[in-house]
């Protein structure tokens, strides 16, 4: 299989990830020979070596399986990851207003083990040794590489007047990491008073899945109006606007939740208080204090502590690790790739993102181990899909290609839904399914 078109393929098809025609690989076999064969580790290739991965989110899963579809049986694929199963933070929104619930969102990594032969070794890796090409577990354990892949997601901040992190696991949840936190989130918002209100916060930009803070506003809106009367949501978004899907977002703000949803722009957090839901912040020159029925604040995110231990952070904020896009190595230690949200590059922290982001390290790892140059003109993309009621969603969709000047991915493709309705709604569905199924099945 020719991986550069495939890559591309999965790209331009948009969010249908497995719709572009399987006819384009059939070359005069049948389609489904030739959809197996898409899907089978081919037993002999002439690249060998051992790719060590940390982390089996959107972006590990991914990357473990399409090493192996890629590199072949020669390619050994080690998944470190610190959970038994991974919970999706994609349509976790929908647990608050009860549509989903949390177990439905788990993936396990059985099939990343039984048909593509990764192997799992359940542990959290807590040191890397770039010089000896070594990860340390927790439990005392050392796995040596070839290649390392650090794909572990984001670590969150504490806000002004927190003192620890239980205070989200207890009292304020972000869910900003699908989990206990989203059960908690939702127990909240069914406990309340009707016409308490309900207090989100955005951090700045950058942070995890742009869309997602307004997705979950309209989400705590729509299902406020139909079973907490009088209830309203306070957003105090630290962005001076709207960070994406402006228009949908203000109509949905100003229409269809009209008087529930009060958005305030521009708003600094200076205080935090867990005991009491309250928060201060400054906004215009203007102090202000509220205290809320739930209080969600979605703190500023960054790479994990692993990285910074590792020198790995970078980027110009110093919060994640700069790579080169051609492969995703780090751009400072040699032999060590960073893929999805610890990444810093120009493409959003999404789940799709990372998805697309692990083929493109898959193929240059390969390519890497079998001694052949990078491919100079990788293309990713995205979709996102936000439901704005319990039955009605947008859209936005996104391609970037490689730009040599700046050697950076350029935004070459952008389109969004021109409104909000029940189809886009049930093609969300459809698309999650696929992407789940895309990276860890
Ligand atoms: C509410 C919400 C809605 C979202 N909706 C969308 C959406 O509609 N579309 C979209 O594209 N994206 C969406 N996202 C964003 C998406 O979930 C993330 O961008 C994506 O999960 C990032 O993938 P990742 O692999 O980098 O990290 P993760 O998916 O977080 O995976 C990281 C993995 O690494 C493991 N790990 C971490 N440290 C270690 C260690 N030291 N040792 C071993 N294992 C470790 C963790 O256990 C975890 O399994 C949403 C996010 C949220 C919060």
């Amino acid at each position: 299989m020719d991986r550069r078109k495939f890559i591309g393929l999965m790209a331009a098809s948009g969010a249908g990830f497995l719709a572009a025609s399987p006819r384009i690989w059939a070359d005069g076999n049948s389609v489904s020979d030739a959809l197996s064969a898409l899907f089978t580790v081919p037993a002999s290739t002439d690249v060998s070596g051992h790719v060590v991965i940390v982390g089996g989110g959107m972006a590990g899963a991914t990357l473990a399986k399409y090493l192996r579809l890629w590199g072949g049986t020669g390619v050994k694929v080690t998944l470190v990851e610190k959970s038994t199963a991974y919970t999706s933070n994609i349509m976790s929104n929908l647990v608050l207003n009860g549509q989903r619930v949390l177990a439905g969102l788990d993936y396990t990594y059985s099939t990343l083990t039984s048909q593509y032969g990764v192997t799992l070794v359940n542990g959290t890796v807590t040191g890397i040794n770039a010089g000896m090409k070594t990860v340390a577990l927790a439990d005392g354990r050392n796995v040596s590489y070839d290649r390392l892949v650090l794909a572990p997601g984001l670590e969150f901040d504490l806000l002004p007047g927190m003192t620890s992190l239980a205070e989200y696991d207890t009292a304020i949840p972000h869910a900003w990491k699908a989990g206990p936190q989203t059960q908690l989130l939702r127990d909240q918002l069914v406990a309340m008073p009707a016409g308490g209100n309900v207090i989100v916060t955005i951090p700045k930009a950058p942070y995890r899945c742009p869309p997602g803070p307004y997705e979950r506003v309209c989400i705590i809106a729509d299902w406020l109006k139909a079973n907490k009367p009088g209830s309203k949501v306070i957003v105090l978004d630290a962005n001076a606007d709207i960070v994406v899907e402006r228009d949908n977002f203000l109509l949905a703000f100003n229409q269809t939740h009209s008087g529930i949803v009060d958005y305030r722009p521009n708003c600094v957090l200076t205080q935090v208080g867990s005991s009491n839901r309250s928060v201060t912040y400054t906004s215009n020159g203007a102090n202000i204090q509220l205290s809320a029925a739930v209080l969600n604040p979605i703190p500023p995110q960054k790479a994990p502590q692993l990285l910074a231990d590792a020198g790995l952070l970078n980027s110009p904020d110093g919060r994640f690790a700069a790579v080169n896009v051609l492969s995703y190595e780090s751009t400072i230690v040699a032999g060590i790739h960073i893929i999805g949200d610890a990444s810093h590059t120009t493409q959003p922290k999404a789940g799709h993102v990372a998805n697309q982001q692990a083929k493109v390290c898959a193929d240059a790892i390969v390519r890497l181990l079998g001694g052949k140059a990078l491919d100079p003109t990788p293309v990713t993309n995205s979709a996102c899909y936000s439901p704005i009621t319990a039955s009605t969603a947008t859209f936005l969709s996104a391609v970037y290609q490689y730009d040599a000047v700046t050697a950076t991915m350029k935004l070459s493709k952008l389109g969004a839904s021109s409104s909000t309705n029940n189809e886009h709604y049930r093609d969300m569905q459809t698309w999650f399914a696929t992407l789940m199924k895309d990276s860890f099945a």
